[in-house]
């Protein structure tokens, strides 16, 4: 059984960034913690504590120190208050979400009702959100739009979201709008990752994408590649593979989301490897 990865897997720039911050903050700045897991990926977060950064839910969590504001982005209002609590900030807002920051607060500047094309829950959402002037509203899917819009709209986009999504959404706004704007905020790295996992998907027997069960870009190459291939399977480590997945495979494909360390995907595909030289 042959392993092919796919040409883009794995931790994104962002991701790296935000956790070489934190490391560094952790062995200069006394007590850290991080407002939320700095990743969605477990593993990688037990990992980090272990290295002494801790993870609050709020600010009202953390005593003193330094607090690490994550790759997702906040809500300004977040970093002005835990200045105001005399905390110190390390801010590892990934320079492409600060980008969507900008573009939503410059289209709420400039008159436009902001749509932000994204998972309303998430927190890069609720930070694009808070840029986006008072009457910004999120989108899932053009279906979502609501009836009555007025003449001009802006859009951003989560950056880990599908360009599919944002086309249709554009579609339904052209003919529905007299002065649109789009920001297309979807980073390369999201970008290159989906179309490296749907190239792979196509022509493998079997495909593997590993990633943390709560990471958004994750779930979303699991849609892409189930979409081409049925045989796919959304794993978070090794211990999840079932060797009933690859009998009768001959190639096995492995893709991961942006949040991944290389570590948990080479125990993955050496797992696999290692189911077939038993079977
Ligand atoms: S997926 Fe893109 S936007 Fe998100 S952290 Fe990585 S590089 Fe930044």
């Amino acid at each position: 059984m042959k392993v092919v990865v796919a040409r883009h897997a794995g931790v994104c720039y962002g991701v790296e960034r935000a956790l070489k911050l934190a490391s560094e903050a952790a062995t200069t700045d006394g007590h850290v913690a991080t407002l939320g897991p700095l990743i969605h990926n477990p593993q990688a977060v037990a990992a980090l504590e272990d290295r002494g950064v801790g993870v609050a839910s709020s600010l009202d969590d953390i005593a003193g120190g330094t607090v690490v504001i994550r790759s997702h982005g906040v809500d300004p209002a977040v970093v002005v208050e835990a200045e105001e609590r005399g905390l110190a900030v390390v801010d590892a807002t990934c320079p492409f979400v600060r980008a969507a920051h900008t573009c939503a607060a410059e289209l709420a500047e400039a008159g436009y009702r902001v749509v932000i094309v994204g998972e309303s829950d998430h927190p890069e959402v609720e930070g694009i959100l808070a840029h986006a002037g008072g009457d910004a509203l999120i989108v899932e899917r053009a279906a979502d739009l609501p009836a009555r819009l007025p003449r001009r709209v802006g859009v951003v986009v989560q950056t880990t979201q599908q360009i599919g999504t944002l086309r249709e959404v554009v579609e339904e706004l052209l003919p529905r709008t007299a002065d649109l704007r789009v920001c297309n905020t979807i980073c390369s790295a999201t970008a290159q990752r989906q179309t490296a996992a749907a190239e792979l998907a196509d022509g493998v027997d079997v495909i593997v994408v590993v990633g943390g069960h709560n990471s958004g870009n994750t779930t979303r190459l699991t849609e892409i590649c189930r979409a081409r291939n049925p045989h796919t399977h959304h794993v978070e480590t090794a211990a999840e593979l079932d060797s009933a997945w690859f009998v009768g495979a001959d190639v096995v494909g492995v893709t991961a989301g942006a949040s991944t360390p290389d570590v948990q995907i080479q125990g993955v595909i050496a797992a696999i490897e290692a189911l077939s030289s038993d079977g």
